[in-house]
């Protein structure tokens, strides 16, 4: 992007949601947070640290004295754990339920805050006694079942940092993160459900730590599906067996702010996983903070379900520590969405009477693709507020979620933030923004965050480059785990003083914030620079389209040449015609320069386990050459399909 600095502002999109006035008057937050935070950011950060309860209230906020080294309530002690689950129930919300767990294939159990605590103090000295000590790394490999939330707090109970490792991952993928972060135990499952059968983990944490030097003494397993599992005696120990001998009693010892909480590679859309390092206070901080304001939480009545899988950062701040700090009750789902019918998320909003949903653009095409009828034949009245992240999310995509899923009433937030952010960092308010399909908006009170151009310049309302975060920030990664250099590289090299994140984002004309999809995706035709996600949202926003994937091939004569990859809605039909006009559409609603040169049709799009597309592997295809690394393909034949097709497809030329 150096030539050029700034990204061309295509999309106009001009429909507005004001909040619900109902949800306004009893919200959570009002304007005037922005103000209070604008006023004095560290004061306001000090008083959400009083969500928490700490052993030793912190004095300092910030010690921002080695940037980007940051550290927040330094002097302040605390439980991550106790704070999760403890409190709650000296409280006297000790029957409140903390999880409705359902497993895919319709079992169901729900747990309260004090079986919770029950539960988390046995595991704690359970993993006491296989030796993990404060400061250890233990990898997490699971399910989504309540035992993963049960291990991650055990580990936060007794100051040993967790990796979770997505159950999806292959026994390599766990085997780099298992040696990068030195794990002494590894906690596992013998299996979970997916669509509709078992599929096992124990095999890829046998090969993963059978290698040579492996620091792993310990492997506990969950029995979650009862299939056959090899078993190494001495090394390998089941967690009922190693549990249920465990006095219910723990008790939490506080420990500095700064201490390890986790370590948790990121995705790996764009290349090598990096693991990025959350500390205690001022995370917890955050995502107590967050999950509070952003989705509006009534911890005594609200029902909260957030669809990420654990193995993900927002599993593990909207999962795990954010809800379970503020106290809430949340639906913890094992499965697809698809399993054993494509209406099994309306469903669950209807079994518990979901009040909160938070879930990902993937997922909201992917049921604007099955159709409308499926979501309209539940009752999904108790819904109130529904939230968005891992992606930009379309305009049209917003619209949908918010008419079939939201009844035409909930408000939508679209969150925007990262792994290395560890807590919500854009987002609208549901009960103060008036919110605009396919924008993060504004930075949340207390938070900092600006687009700048190539010279580190911010650009006017009304113009695009890259988002930046110029302030610190509680839930801030503190570094990339053993590797401080790569910290300073990856993040703090582009822009003097400021953390690049990465992402292309634009401002409108009122300076709120537009995310743009990453900057390594951004296309250069004819010399202007055009971000993927507004091609794909002017694609999506044609009646026949339900999903799409745009990049920059090389052009003889334009540089880059646009290139559409496009799923059809249900009844399209894929026809010359059809390309034509969704060519032209794409050409009307952002200007000609923006129509793509080629339109695919396609059954699937590549993804990561994550969901993410991988714009880099139809890159590939589209500049006929070889593929790159496809470990973190969902399904790495989507990849030979698209390959078949691409010669036939006809090219505007
Ligand atoms: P890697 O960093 O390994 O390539 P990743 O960036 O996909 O993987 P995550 O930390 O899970 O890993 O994802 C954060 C990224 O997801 C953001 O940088 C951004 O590109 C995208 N993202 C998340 N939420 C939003 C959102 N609401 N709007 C736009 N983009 C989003
Ligand atoms: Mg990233």
């Amino acid at each position: 992007m150096s030539e050029n600095p700034s990204l061309s502002n295509l999309l106009k999109e001009e429909r507005r949601f004001a909040p619900p006035a109902e949800l306004a008057a009893q919200a959570n937050v009002t304007a005037e947070a922005y103000e209070q935070a604008k006023a004095d950011r560290l004061g306001f950060w000090a008083e959400q640290a009083r969500r928490l309860t700490w052993a030793t209230e912190p004095t300092e906020t910030l010690d921002w004295s080695n940037p980007p080294f940051a550290k927040w309530f330094q002097d302040g002690r605390l439980n991550v754990a106790y704070n999760c689950v403890d409190r709650h129930v000296e409280a006297g919300n000790g029957d409140r339920v903390a999880i409705h767990f359902e497993g895919e294939p319709g079992d169901s159990r729900s747990i309260t805050y004090a079986e919770l605590k029950d539960e988390v103090s046995r595991a704690a000295n359970a993993l006491l006694e296989l030796g993990v000590r404060k400061g250890d790394r233990v990898a997490v490999y699971m399910p989504m079942i309540p035992e993963t939330a049960i291990a991650m707090l055990a580990c936060a109970r007794i100051g040993a940092a967790h990796s979770v490792v997505f159950g999806g991952f292959s026994a390599d993928a766990l085997a780099t993160r298992i040696e990068d972060a030195d794990a002494r135990v590894v906690i596992t499952a013998d299996g979970g459900y997916r669509r509709g059968k078992p599929s096992a983990l124990k095999p890829a944490v046998d090969d993963a730590v059978s290698r040579e030097g492996t620091t792993v003494e310990h492997v506990v397993v969950v029995r979650r599906t009862g299939q056959e599992v090899a078993w190494t005696e001495g090394r390998d120990v089941w967690w009922h067996e190693l549990t249920q001998k465990q006095p219910a009693e723990h008790t939490a010892e506080a420990f500095e702010a700064e201490h390890p909480l986790f370590i948790l590679y990121t995705s790996g859309t764009t290349g090598r996983p990096k693991g990025i390092l959350h500390t205690s206070g001022g995370y917890l901080t955050q995502v107590a903070y967050t999950h509070w304001s952003v989705f509006d939480l009534k911890p005594e009545t609200d029902v909260y379900w957030c669809t990420a899988d654990v193995g993900w950062v927002t599993g593990h701040s909207y999962i795990v520590y954010g809800p379970l700090a503020n106290g809430a009750t949340q639906v913890m789902y094992e499965g697809t969405p698809d399993t054993p019918h494509q209406g099994r998320f309306w469903e669950i909003v209807q079994k518990y009477k979901v009040s909160i949903l938070y879930t990902a653009p993937t997922a909201i095409r992917t049921f604007m693709k099955w159709g409308d009828d499926i979501p309209a034949k539940f009752d999904l009245s108790s819904l109130r507020v529904l939230g968005s992240v891992g992606e930009p999310i379309n305009p049209e995509a917003w619209i949908w979620y918010r008419k079939h899923i939201g009844g035409d009433r909930t408000p939508v937030v679209d969150t925007w933030w990262q792994t290395e952010t560890g807590g919500i960092m854009i987002s609208p308010l549901p009960g103060v923004t008036e919110a605009k399909p396919g924008s993060a908006q504004r930075p949340l009170p207390g938070i900092a965050a600006t687009v700048v151009d190539d010279e580190a310049t911010e650009v006017p309302d009304g113009g695009g480059g890259y988002l930046v975060l110029t302030e610190p920030w509680p839930s801030m990664l503190r570094t990339i785990w053993g590797d401080d250099q790569r910290f300073l590289d990856t993040y703090w090299s582009r822009f003097e003083g400021k953390y690049f994140a990465g992402d292309g984002a634009k401002k409108d004309d009122d300076g709120d914030i537009w995310l743009l999809g990453r900057v390594d995706d951004v296309m250069l035709v004819s010399g202007h620079n055009i971000s993927t996600t507004e091609v794909e949202s002017a694609l999506v926003s044609h009646p026949s389209v339900a999903e799409a994937a745009v990049v920059g091939a090389a052009d003889e004569t334009t540089g880059q040449a646009i290139v559409a990859f496009v799923i059809l809605r249900g009844t399209a039909a894929e026809t010359a015609d059809l390309v034509g006009e969704l060519r032209n559409h794409v050409g009307a609603t952002l200007g000609p320069i923006a129509k793509p040169k080629r339109i695919l049709p396609v059954g699937e799009l590549p993804k990561t386990r994550s969901g993410k597309i991988m714009r880099r592997l139809l890159r590939d295809v589209a500049e006929n050459r070889q593929l790159g690394d496809v470990t973190t393909l969902t399904d790495s034949t989507v990849m030979d399909l698209i390959q078949e097709k691409l010669p036939a497809a006809p090219s505007e030329d």
